[in-house]
């Protein structure tokens, strides 16, 4: 373990940390609870993983808040409250799988390899999801649900488009690249992260389209993810109350660290 040898690596963390933290709450990227989250995961990035391990997680956080600022001029907030999306919640169901993956396999002292499988599994999946998400809301037709292939709203949880799995490859493609640039991913493991990350978004959709809940805006009408909507409490629709969307997020994050973490044991 390199990057606990140097005490320094505590003083790094917390300068790099702080500095982090008030440039996203005066930028308005996350919320005070949302930064809190995000000191906790980074930390343990930072002293058990590394610099490197942490400027993966940095470039996503980067990229979506840039990118979601561009798709809300470009086409608003359309069904994204964005209250819902810069909070503790979500820093959770975002960072907590990629914090485990450093954690765990430093605890059961792993292989380097397995943990920076894992790592990359889970932010690969989050960054896909997001961009997928983002990128998806671009699209002009009308997305077809993952299970029935029936088209849907966009905004329907488990709905996917030709525009959302570019999202997903484009995200995958520039994690890969720059794991690789900042020596945390051997090529052969950059290129792996592309199917990795492929099926935990899609994971992400079958969740989503099975098990979360699902209501209907009794405003708009439309189905949505969150349970409210347009300024008031929706109606329930479908699938369980306790698996929102940041719930679909930990588990395909965690499910794409498995994956990628179990393609790099076996190949
Ligand atoms: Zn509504």
């Amino acid at each position: 373990m390199p990057a606990l040898a140097s005490p320094l690596i505590h003083l790094e963390a917390a300068i790099i940390l702080a500095i982090i933290a008030a440039l996203s709450l005066k930028l308005k990227l996350l919320d005070l609870k949302g930064v809190t989250a995000s000191i906790a995961i980074g930390y343990v990035i930072i002293v058990l993983g590394g610099l490197n391990y942490f400027a993966i997680l940095l470039a996503f956080f980067i990229i979506s808040s840039i990118v979601t600022r561009l798709r809300v001029k470009a086409v608003g907030e359309l069904h994204i409250d964005k209250d819902w999306v810069r909070g503790w919640r979500n820093v959770l169901a975002n960072g907590l799988a990629p914090m485990l993956a450093i954690l765990i396999p430093r605890i059961l002292s792993c292989d380097e390899r397995i943990m920076a499988a894992g790592y990359l599994g889970a932010v690969g999946t989050a960054f896909a999801d997001t961009l997928a998400t983002e990128i998806g809301l671009f699209y002009r037709g009308k997305p077809r649900l993952i299970t029935s292939l029936e088209k849907v709203e966009k905004g329907t949880p488990g709905a996917v488009s030709p525009y959302g799995y570019l999202g997903c490859i484009i995200a995958l493609i520039i994690l890969g690249a720059l794991a690789w640039i900042l020596g945390a991913a051997s090529p052969k493991l950059a290129l792996m992260l592309i199917p990795a990350g492929v099926i935990g978004t899609t994971i992400d959709s079958l969740l989503g389209a099975g098990i979360q809940g699902k209501y209907k805006c009794r405003e708009c009408g439309r189905i949505v993810e969150n349970p409210h909507h347009c300024g008031q409490q929706a109606q329930y629709l479908s699938g369980l109350t306790r698996i929102n969307t940041h719930m679909v997020n930990l588990i395909s994050t965690i499910l794409g660290a498995l994956i990628l973490a179990a393609l790099t044991a076996l190949l």
